[in-house]
């Protein structure tokens, strides 16, 4: 705005010099000739010939014609850099407004255009439907950590051609990373729903990259102004908020918004802001579940289960904020906390003791978590042998080198290594082949109607067999009644973990726990129940 004022003050003065040199050169000639100077002067300069005054005009007529000349030149040198400068201010524009890879309107663009199209809005008038359609890649991080950040930008260009392509003369924005948005006026009779799924198709079909095939999946979330929204900003927010639920549902790929929706994503808001307070104000606190040694009937260490009480007085289940804590990225800073705390517990019960602590599978792709675990270790002092991680099949299978790269770390450092849920993902043959865990754990699933299920029976046997066959120890999880414990132990499963042999408990009745008495042989379990029924 500043810059056009300054423009047009510029030229103002420009046309007020012109017109008035012109009226001055205009008054000044006509003077001049009213009063016959030129002749005077041709006369002047013939009488004093010898004052060489006509070498003098001469010189005088050839300055002014050069100075003509030279300033014609510099106008054309200003004009020449004006037309540069304004070159690159629109390409500063440009860029401000759009996104340099793609080459689509950026954030911004769309700010701008929602605030002109909400102002623009006719009130109570009729006014033409839109459809916002929220688009976010499914995978894009695998296609840069496996291909490269130059396949992963070819991905982005082809799928922007491709919804431009798609979306014609409709707006498509590349809102960053793997969101784009799509604002499309309707026509009567278009089917929302069937046009999400072609956004959809046109995202996900196969790219070549330097002759790889790449491809990711996609969530869309669609709403619609002004069926469900009042202003395309909402439909921007709501949209968002389906798109969401189209990445939760894993269903469909598309969705469209409904209140519903809304509600839930206000509650997860709420959550989530709870969360990272609780996070922030250590109230995630570690509880800890006896592992019992079957065939001693020993304690041999306790699994760290992750507790949130809300300050509302709310129990929030680990299924339910472990998942949040992942997708909100507070993991990692959870994690770290409820393990230094653990390892500072573990550090007051006798040394024969060990601890497990779960990673969740997302932690397997943080390539810093080997030293992250180290330094929690080195800082509370607890000998990294005490430590077992446990992780599960899925972490395995999302990021199979990077998960095997930071468990062969932790093997070098010491730490033992479980491979949890056992039974429940893939029960991949090749998972216990590539990589030599310690330990697995059979899940509860298994365990809980083996004895009265042949087919869960012959799981659990085979599971058995096939460990001990490999030197992998197995612990049963989910032990629940004692004929459970005796048939696994008849088995040969080498530990038990489940309510009978203990709840999780607090810090406090695990010391008490492990300091009053330990666990001596089958009598022994039934003592084992009495700090199970103090615990949270
Ligand atoms: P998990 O690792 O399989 O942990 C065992 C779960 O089984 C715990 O549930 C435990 O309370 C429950 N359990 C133990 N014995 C029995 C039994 O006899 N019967 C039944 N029905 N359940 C039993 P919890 O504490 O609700 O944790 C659920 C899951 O949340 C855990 O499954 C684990 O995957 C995850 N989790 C908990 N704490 C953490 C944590 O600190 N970090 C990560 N990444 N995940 C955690
Ligand atoms: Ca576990
Ligand atoms: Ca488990």
């Amino acid at each position: 705005m500043c810059k056009g004022v300054t423009m047009s003050i510029l030229r103002k003065r420009a046309l007020v010099d012109a017109v008035v040199l012109l009226v001055l050169m205009g008054a000044g000639w006509a003077y001049f000739s009213s009063i016959e100077a030129f002749e005077l002067l041709a006369e002047f300069v013939e009488r004093y010939e010898d004052w060489e005054l006509d070498e003098l005009v001469t010189s005088l007529v050839l300055i002014g014609i050069a100075g003509f000349v030279y300033a014609v030149r510099r106008y054309n040198d200003a004009r020449g850099e004006l037309d540069r400068r304004k070159q690159a201010e629109a390409n500063v524009q440009w860029l401000a407004q759009n996104d340099a890879l793609t080459e689509l309107p950026n954030r911004r663009f769309l700010n701008g255009f929602l605030q002109c199209f909400d102002d623009a809005r006719p009130s109570g008038g009729e006014t033409r439907r839109h459809a916002v359609f929220s688009i976010d890649l499914d995978g894009f991080k695998q296609v840069n950590d496996l291909h490269g950040h130059f396949a992963g930008d070819a991905l982005l260009k082809t799928i922007a051609q491709r919804l431009a392509m798609l979306m014609d003369d409709d707006l498509v924005v590349r809102l960053g990373g793997d969101e784009f948005l799509v604002v499309t006026d309707l026509s009567v009779g278009t089917d929302v729903a069937r046009l999400a799924d072609r956004i959809a198709e046109a995202v996900t079909q196969p790219v070549r990259v330097e002759g790889f095939q790449v491809e990711v999946g996609v969530s869309v979330g669609y709403a619609v102004y002004p069926d469900q929204v009042t202003s395309l900003a909402d439909g921007v927010r709501c949209a968002d908020i389906a798109m969401y639920a189209a990445k939760q549902s894993r269903v469909s790929a598309t969705m469209a918004f409904d209140c519903d929706m809304a509600d839930e994503a206000a509650r997860r808001l709420k959550l989530e802001s709870a969360f990272r307070r609780a996070v922030r104000d250590d109230a995630i606190t570690p509880h800890f579940q006896p592992l019992i040694d079957l065939e001693s009937g020993d304690v041999y260490g306790f699994e760290v289960l992750a507790r949130w009480t809300t300050s509302d007085g709310e129990v929030i289940p680990p299924s339910v904020f472990i998942p949040l804590a992942e997708q909100t990225g507070l993991i990692t800073d959870m994690s770290e906390r409820l393990l230094a705390k653990a390892c500072r517990e573990a550090t007051l019960w006798p040394d024969h003791l060990g601890l497990s602590f779960n990673l969740s599978p997302t932690q397997l792709s943080d390539r810093l978590i080997g030293l992250r675990i180290l330094t929690v270790l080195k800082e509370t002092g607890l000998s990294p042998h005490r430590l077992e991680i446990e992780v599960t099949e899925s972490a395995m299978v999302q990021d199979g080198d990077a998960a095997l790269e930071i468990l062969n770390g932790l093997r070098a450092a010491g730490i033992r290594t479980a491979l949890d849920d056992f039974g429940t993902g893939y029960s991949s043959l090749s998972q216990i082949a590539r990589f030599s865990f310690d330990r697995i754990k059979i899940d509860r699933s298994f365990i809980g109607d083996f004895l009265e299920n042949e087919k869960q029976n012959n799981i659990v046997r085979a599971i058995i067999a096939l460990s001990h066959g490999l030197s992998i120890r197995t612990t049963a999880e989910g032990v629940e009644d004692a004929t459970q414990l005796e048939a696994l132990r008849a088995l040969g499963c080498d530990a038990g973990q489940g309510y009978l042999l203990g709840r999780p408990m607090k810090a406090e009745d695990a010391r008490a726990l492990v300091g009053d008495a330990r666990y001596g042989g089958q009598d022994n379990v039934e003592g084992a129940l009495r700090p199970a029924a103090k615990s949270a």
